[in-house]
């Protein structure tokens, strides 16, 4: 079992007041809190070693450098990629989902089909949309159930020879529902197809295996995970990354350069164009250790007790319907009361302290499927305690009365 007070002294944020009330902090989904490791590891990378990487033959630069790839050597072990070269720094999993959708408009043609879920975030919708745009390709959508789950029947129907990406999340920012991965990827992979899986809302909760899921990409975020914004990665296979063009030109990414004809790098630098978030990658690399000192069974321990207990004690409340219903859960409660819009909940519990997102969180199709205008959505971290659970279903009650 963790000791949650010892966990808690490691995010010097989580001592703060907010609106004169203790922050408890449940918008684990929008972005982490970083623990003191993460914070002073960018501070000592400026004061001690700071330069351009993979540039200079002078000490800090390559000091830099075999930092950056030592942290490159850490997300590769992490995720269990074959190759380190198939490990992609980027700046989130946005960028690694574009970069993908962008190269796959080399590939697609008139009449092929991309599979979205209807589960996805906008990162997860919108490229695709804008691929199929620009190469005449149709998109086309795994729905969902009242559950929040995907119709894996209608997963099933929809693949055809005709499908050329299937892209979907590990686990549902909105919902917090894990999605089937594992079969979808077999399933995508029997037609022909390649599979992109948005595991931002996974690595912060489990340590993904991507040589056994064997999907073809996979991206995510490092700020939800306890890194710096402006981190990510794109895991990508290595006969995939060969395979399609760059993404953006400029330096780094070259190996000849003149006017009639430019030569890319090798694999990674070939997408990695311009100087990098340094700073940032070393220190997701720091992220990373720490999430795995603290150990990811005990991270999914704690966060499935915080789970059932906060469910148990918001069904209390009368009138409160819980979006999301399935065994397959993370730590993500998405909820509504009756009569009462999501904003004016998460306006007045936010006076006392509590931060919670309200609103369609990035997946309006989903607000769609149900209806509404949005939810309060509260998802926990491994920090988080049940007696801050105790406080946000006191004031959801306490506004509750207020509105009603
Ligand atoms: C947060 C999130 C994204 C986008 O991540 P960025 O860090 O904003 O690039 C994409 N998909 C899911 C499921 C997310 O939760």
């Amino acid at each position: 079992m963790l000791d949650i007070q010892k966990i808690r002294a490691d995010f010097p944020i989580l001592n703060e007041k907010v609106n004169g009330k203790p922050l408890v902090y449940f918008d684990n989904g929008a972005t982490s809190q970083k623990p003191q490791v993460v914070i002073d590891a960018i501070a000592k990378y400026y004061q001690e070693i700071n330069a351009n990487i993979h540039r200079g033959v002078h000490t800090l630069s390559q000091l830099a450098t075999d930092a950056y790839e030592i942290a490159r050597g850490k997300v590769q072990h992490h995720i269990n990629a074959k190759h380190a070269h198939e490990v992609l720094f980027t700046s989130g999993t946005t960028f690694g989902i574009n970069l993908v959708a962008n190269g796959f408009a080399s590939i697609l043609k008139p009449g092929d089909e991309v599979l979205v879920s209807a589960l996805e975030h906008h990162s997860n919708i919108v490229p695709w949309q804008m691929l199929c745009e620009k190469t005449g390709a149709t998109l086309k959508v795994i729905p969902m159930d009242e559950n929040g789950e995907l119709i894996m029947s209608q997963y099933d129907k929809l693949l055809s020879v005709k499908t050329k990406i299937v892209t979907v999340n590990h686990i549902s920012n909105a919902l917090g529902i894990i999605n089937p991965i594992k079969y979808m990827i077999d399933k995508a992979h029997e037609v022909g197809a390649a599979i992109l899986i948005d595991g931002a809302q996974a690595v912060p909760h489990l340590k993904p295996d991507v040589q056994a899921l064997d999907c073809d990409f996979y991206a995510f975020s490092g700020h939800k995970m306890c890194g710096p914004t402006g981190t990510g990665i794109l895991y990508g296979k290595e006969a995939w990354l060969n395979k399609l063009p760059p993404y953006q030109g400029g330096g780094e990414m070259i190996k000849e350069v003149t006017f009639e004809k430019t030569t890319y790098a090798e694999l990674p630098h070939k997408f990695e164009a311009g100087t990098p978030n340094i700073a940032g990658g070393i220190v997701l690399g720091t992220a990373i250790d720490y999430m795995n000192e603290v150990g990811f069974e005990n991270i999914q321990q704690q966060e499935l007790e915080l789970l059932a207990y906060a469910t148990k004690r918001l069904l209390e409340i009368e009138g409160l319907r819980i979006y999301g219903n399935s065994a397959a859960k993370t730590s993500v409660v998405s909820f509504n009361i009756e009569g009462i819009h999501p904003y004016d909940i998460g306006t007045i519990i936010d006076k006392l302290g509590i931060a919670v997102r309200t609103g369609h969180h990035c997946a309006q199709p989903i607000m769609n499927f149900y209806e509404i205008p949005g939810t309060i959505r509260a998802s926990f971290s491994f920090y988080n305690t049940k007696e801050e659970i105790d406080v946000l279903v006191e004031a959801v009650k306490k506004a509750q009365l207020m509105l009603s």
